[in-house]
């Protein structure tokens, strides 16, 4: 067991941090501010294959371990959770479609999308349809050669500014064996989009509901096989949990510096606030839970790496326990630079606001323990916890 990064994964973490800090830093804010889609810098990071670190290769994709994918997006995280979190749904659809397209439909998107040139959005939530995805309602219907699409979809990330939808719909019965995925051209006739949501954080990034009013798509741009749709959902967010996880990790470890430079730059009764021991104390149990975060990240990205029998669990405790230490240190860190922190002029607010989705997308952190829970009762647990 080695806990030391090679040289290369060392080399590659340092030009995501170079990225980071010279084209997402001097914008993050105003990108935040103004609700801008920076589709120019996600470009950018496509030319250095952050749109398709683990896509495979035939499709134009890096074919990276998720292990070293955790290194990139936690250096661009620490900078910019919201950008980086939409980059990392793009590489998770990205993934989906160079893993079960068909030749030609990979042929087609497979290096516009690693490339960056073109985006995509992951579209499972419906309106009635959140933490029981299984139960979505809108359908694809074979007829002939092509599918016939009617239906809505929830809060999908990317909406109406993507090239591609990675699109879960139901093919046959209910339940999970009657979904299929797949591959839908984000402008096709039939698909409108609903207004830009009002969020909280994430506003780099646009949130729509997407409508499917009778759209007709190739049957050719099923992903894998009918009815393996939901199989194909949950793969996906394998790897998307640890990538939401990491956007956290990232988040906690940006503010946490912030936080280390301010103690010893800001003065009060006539002291730097380092000097204080409770302060101390608060850092070092923030950089504590940080690493223990980090650490089940990397544990739970290696268990995907292996095709371990365990990795779900895994990527659903590391989700769940990352999400939520690294919302408090960052919390902890805005507590540190008192009313400060509270104010726009400094990132910590931001990068709170970012952060707090974590814990309910891709999976809300009572769907986590739900599905690390249910496997330990029902005797699938990890050896680790046995
Ligand atoms: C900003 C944003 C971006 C998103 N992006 C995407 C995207 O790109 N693609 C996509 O498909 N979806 C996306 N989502 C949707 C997200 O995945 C869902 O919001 C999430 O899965 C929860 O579903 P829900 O909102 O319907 O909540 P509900 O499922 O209605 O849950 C409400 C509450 O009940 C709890 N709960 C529900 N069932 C149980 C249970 N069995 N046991 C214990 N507690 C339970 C939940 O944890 C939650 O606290 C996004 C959401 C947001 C906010």
């Amino acid at each position: 067991m080695d806990f030391e990064l090679t040289e290369d994964q060392r080399a590659f973490a340092e030009t995501a941090r170079q990225f980071a800090q010279s084209e997402f830093a001097p914008h993050a804010a105003q990108w935040d501010e103004e609700a801008v889609f920076p589709r120019e810098a996600i470009a950018k990071a496509g030319e250095l294959g952050f749109c398709g670190l683990y896509a495979p290769e035939n499709a134009g994709g890096l074919a990276l371990p998720r292990l070293d994918t955790t290194l990139v997006f936690e250096e661009l995280a620490a900078v910019d959770p919201s950008t980086t979190a939409f980059i990392s749904i793009h590489n998770m659809a990205t993934w989906m479609l160079g893993t079960w397209a068909t030749d030609a439909v990979r042929a087609e998107w497979g290096e516009a999308l690693t490339s960056g040139q073109k985006l995509a959005s992951y579209c499972l939530t419906e309106p009635g349809s959140g933490s029981d995805a299984a139960s979505i309602k809108t359908r694809a219907e074979l007829q002939g050669s092509e599918y016939l699409i009617n239906g809505g979809k929830a809060f999908i990330s990317g909406a109406g500014s993507t090239d591609l939808l990675v699109l879960m719909a139901r093919t046959g019965d209910a339940g999970a064996g009657g979904i299929s995925a797949f591959a839908v051209p984000a402008q096709l006739p039939g698909i409108s989009y609903g207004k830009k949501e009002h969020k909280m954080g994430w506003n780099s990034q646009p949130t729509r509901t997407i409508s499917f009013d009778n759209v007709r798509i190739p049957a050719s741009h099923l992903l894998g096989r009918e009815g393996e749709g939901f199989k194909i959902a949950m793969k996906g967010l394998d790897g998307g949990r640890i990538n939401i996880a990491t956007c956290s990790v990232g988040a906690a470890q940006g503010a946490l510096a912030h936080a280390q430079r301010y103690l010893q730059e800001r003065k009060q009764f006539g002291k730097q606030l380092s000097s204080f021991q409770a302060l101390q104390f608060k850092l070092a149990d923030m950089a504590t839970n940080l690493v223990a975060a980090r650490q089940m990240v990397r544990l739970a990205a290696s268990k995907l790496d292996a095709g371990a029998p365990d990795a779900t669990t895994y990527c659903a405790m590391a989700k769940r326990f990352a999400t939520d230490a690294c919302f408090e240190v960052i919390n902890d860190a805005l507590q540190l630079h008192g009313g400060y922190g509270y104010l726009r002029d400094f990132p910590l607010e931001r990068l709170l606001r970012d952060a707090r989705v974590h814990q309910i997308l891709e999976g809300t952190n009572e769907i986590m323990r739900v599905i690390v829970g249910r496997r330990m009762l029902d005797g699938d647990a990890p050896d680790a916890i046995r």
